[in-house]
């Protein structure tokens, strides 16, 4: 049986962080994987979750299974976090919510979704987007196209390039939107251009899936929820996706939500049983810990206070790294005054495949294939060497 296979190729941003783990040179930088990094170059547990993981060791009496669905209370939570009050009183009844197991999975349960539904559904992706989105889409059998969405020679949002494009999508359609912190631009929709969008998809029928995977990295939480709640407040249906791995440092415990919005509440009830009949079919229940260790966080009014303190520290620190950034590369005549104005840990340096290698081969800096580089892999250890090494590379 196993003959018949043929090899598939290393996931990129991995190979890369093997490579930099080989390099020998004490002044080596990972600009690859998109983890946050501290000032020390370290990804140190958040406080508030060592806290509540202290709570939970404690208190936690046992280890059964939570359920295809997942903890209800943390579903609550993290829809707090997310959706405004005055929407969720009013249309909390219209959502099915899932835990899932990171947000990957709550991508691919909602593709999956759509494909029971709409096995002809075209799923439209901004260009460029996080590398990892067309693999899901395309393991839940649904056909993918792509909308424009970053000027390369203005290293910002190509709005009217995307809405144009979208405006030729079909009804049942499915747009995939980030919410902040777009992976891998760093550049972000204005609340002017979420509503633009949101009549456009209204009038066309087109469903927004909004990934939230960085929420409080960008401008903060209610800020980077903004766009979302603009869609959420205007639209009979979303779907959101959202992650607790970076906003919570918790990447590899999996922490992550499904919520749809739909017309009405019965037609909630039928997408619930739907969403809990193909997480069965895929992994049955999510793990418990990361989302019991979330909860906690967010249902205590002290660690909450932290957690919220905590990740202002990591916001503030990536928006200091990119105007230092920013400031130091204009000063040597290279255009870099989008660093400052864009937003999280990703943005698109203009280098060629060519000078990537270079940077690699010759200064140790790992930057993926696209030239995106993780603005928290810079700290004041590193800048100088990089800023050194960048410039002469341009400057070839
Ligand atoms: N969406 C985007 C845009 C991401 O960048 C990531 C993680 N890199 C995810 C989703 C998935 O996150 P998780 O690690 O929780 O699966």
């Amino acid at each position: 049986l196993f003959s018949r296979f043929s090899p598939t190729a290393e996931d990129p941003i991995f190979k890369l962080l093997g490579q930099f783990r080989a390099d020998q040179n004490p002044q080596k930088i990972d600009l690859g994987i998109g983890v946050y990094r501290d000032e020390n170059g370290g990804s140190p547990i958040f406080q508030a979750v060592k806290q509540s993981e202290i709570i939970k060791l404690d208190t936690e009496l046992e280890k059964t299974y939570i359920g295809p669905r997942g903890d209800g209370a943390y579903i609550d939570v993290i829809q707090k976090l997310i959706f405004k009050p005055q929407f969720l009183a009013a249309n909390s009844c219209r959502l099915a919510s899932l835990q899932t197991p990171g947000g990957s999975c709550a991508l691919r349960m909602a593709f999956d979704l759509v494909a029971r539904g709409h096995q002809d559904a075209t799923v439209w992706l901004s260009n460029p987007t996080w590398q990892v989105h067309r693999p899901i889409i395309q393991a839940s059998g649904l056909k993918t196209a792509s909308y424009p969405y970053y000027g390369k020679a203005t290293h910002s949002l190509a709005f009217a390039e995307m809405l144009a494009t979208l405006a030729s999508a079909e009804p049942g359609d499915i747009v995939l939107i980030q919410a902040s912190c777009q992976n891998p631009t760093g550049c972000d929709m204005n609340p002017q251009q979420w509503a633009e969008l949101t009549e456009l998809l209204k009038k066309k029928h087109i469903v927004p899936l909004i990934d939230m995977a960085y929420h409080g990295l960008g401008n903060g939480l209610v800020e980077d929820a903004a766009g979302l709640n603009i869609m959420a407040a205007e639209l009979p249906e979303l779907i959101v996706s959202y992650t607790c791995s970076k906003n919570f440092g918790l990447y590899r415990d999996r922490a992550g939500l499904l919520t749809v919005l739909s017309e009405s509440q019965k037609q909630a009830d039928i997408i619930q049983n739907i969403l809990v009949d193909i997480a069965t079919g895929l992994y049955f229940t999510p793990p418990s810990h990361p989302g019991a260790v979330v909860k906690e966080i967010l249902t205590d009014t002290a660690l909450s206070a932290l957690w919220k303190q905590e990740l202002s520290d990591v916001r503030k620190r990536i928006n200091l790294v990119r105007r230092e950034l920013s400031y130091s590369l204009i000063s040597l005549g290279i255009d870099a005054g989008y660093l400052a104005d864009q937003s999280g840990m990703f943005s698109l340096l203009d280098l060629t495949y060519e000078q990537i290698v270079t940077m690699r081969e010759k200064y140790s800096i790992y930057i993926v294939g696209s030239g995106r580089i993780n603005i928290a892999g810079i700290n004041s250890n590193n800048i100088n060497y990089f800023i050194d090494s960048y410039s002469k590379v341009v400057g070839e």
